[in-house]
């Protein structure tokens, strides 16, 4: 099952749009991880910029002070940054000025163990970048610029066909191919682990026949609406009439027909609210910020909608409505929507009644 589920993932990944709400909702979900790697990155830097400034007697200059500036900037840009593509960019610009700044720090070390720092230095900061929420476009770029600006031959004196040279050479072939490969394959799995997660989500929230959504959803999403509390909270409870008599008479596919007709109009006519196929042929909207007027107003419009669909197989239904106030919980205006739906069915169907005491003694 698993198999078959992930192959039909792997055709479906392609969509632009879906690769593009894939980088925004990575780059969301790591945001603080790149901004601690960018003060991460800043504080190694200023470690081996002391120590070399210190150390090699130079003090600390003011090209050191403008690359802690520059640095410091850019990650106060991202504390800003609220989209992927920014991200792409700012990373970008990140990596300039790190390996500018790094190259500083290196050309003050003695000339014998330049390439071994500066072949250090382009590991860390590949491997960094590989596992950044970055597009592929910008990956590559940082790494032709680390590669450029920390060119282990450049001021080193070592050249690429002799021994060292040519030992740094394969280190830097492996070292660049390791890290391609690594990056493509963890964005793929994530890419691949994203898709999923939303088409299970969706098979979980989402009722497969009618494709409004299920009682899972409206319970977690009534929940929260009960704990903000907000005015005017009203639950109905909808029940199609006689709809055993559809299935009795028709066929249960065209029951299934009327159900779906049904669906499409409690989604039509209540958009701005809650809705949801409770199970069988039970629905339920909960409404927030009206009075009690215009809860009535609405569920009375969808009994007259419904009811004047007059196609093949036409039905009606009845609905239950009940005041949500402060303090009660959801189960019991459940209960209350309930009472309120039999005191429908029993008062004639095709149509609905509030809630009040009296509805619930009888
Ligand atoms: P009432 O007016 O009192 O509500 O009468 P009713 O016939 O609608 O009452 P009841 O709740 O007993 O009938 C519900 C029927 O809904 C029974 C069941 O076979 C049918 N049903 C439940 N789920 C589905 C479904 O997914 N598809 C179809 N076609 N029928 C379903
Ligand atoms: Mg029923
Ligand atoms: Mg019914």
């Amino acid at each position: 099952m698993y198999k078959t589920l992930e192959a039909h993932i792997r055709q479906q990944v392609a969509p632009a749009a879906l690769r593009a709400e894939f980088r925004q909702h990575e780059f969301e979900a790591m945001r603080r991880f790149c901004l601690l790697i960018f003060c991460i990155g800043i504080a190694i830097w200023l470690v081996f910029d002391l120590i070399v400034s210190y150390l090699g007697d130079q003090g600390l200059t003011w090209r050191s002070t403008a690359f802690l500036a520059l640095l410091g900037c850019l990650t106060v840009v991202l504390g800003f940054t609220r989209r992927s593509q920014h991200f792409d960019v700012l990373n970008l610009l990140f990596v300039v000025v790190i390996t500018l700044g790094l190259r500083l720090v290196i050309e003050g070390v003695p000339i014998t163990v330049r390439p071994v720092w500066l072949i250090l230095t382009v590991s860390t900061v590949l491997y960094t970048v590989s596992v950044l929420p970055v597009r592929r476009w910008s990956f590559f770029c940082a790494m032709g610029i680390t590669w450029v600006v920390l060119n282990p031959f450049h001021h080193t004196r070592v050249e690429p066909f002799e021994l060292e040279g040519a030992l740094l050479l394969s280190y830097a072939l492996f070292l660049s191919g390791l890290v391609i490969y690594s990056y493509l394959r963890l964005r793929q799995a994530k890419l691949h682990n994203f898709y999923l997660t939303k088409v299970l989500l969706e098979q979980a929230y989402i009722d497969a026949l009618t494709e409004i959504p299920n009682r899972r959803s409206f319970m977690a999403k009534a929940e929260r609406l009960l704990q903000l509390a907000g005015p005017g909270q009203f639950l109905a409870m909808i029940d199609i009439d006689n709809f055993k008599q559809v299935n009795d008479r028709f066929g249960h596919d065209i029951g299934d027909e009327v159900l779906k007709r049904v669906a499409a109009h409690i989604r039509a006519a209540m958009a701005d609210y809650e809705i949801a196929r409770l199970g069988g042929e039970e629905f339920a909207i909960f409404f927030q910020g009206l009075d009690e007027q215009g809860a009535e107003q609405r569920v009375g419009a969808l009994c007259q909608r419904v009811r004047d669909d007059v196609g093949a197989h036409a039905v009606t239904i009845s609905i239950g409505l009940a005041r949500v106030d402060n303090g009660d919980t959801l189960s019991l205006a459940l209960i209350r929507a309930d009472q309120a739906l039999y005191a429908a069915k029993h008062s004639g169907k095709d149509r609905f009644v509030l809630w009040s005491a009296p509805v619930a003694e009888h």
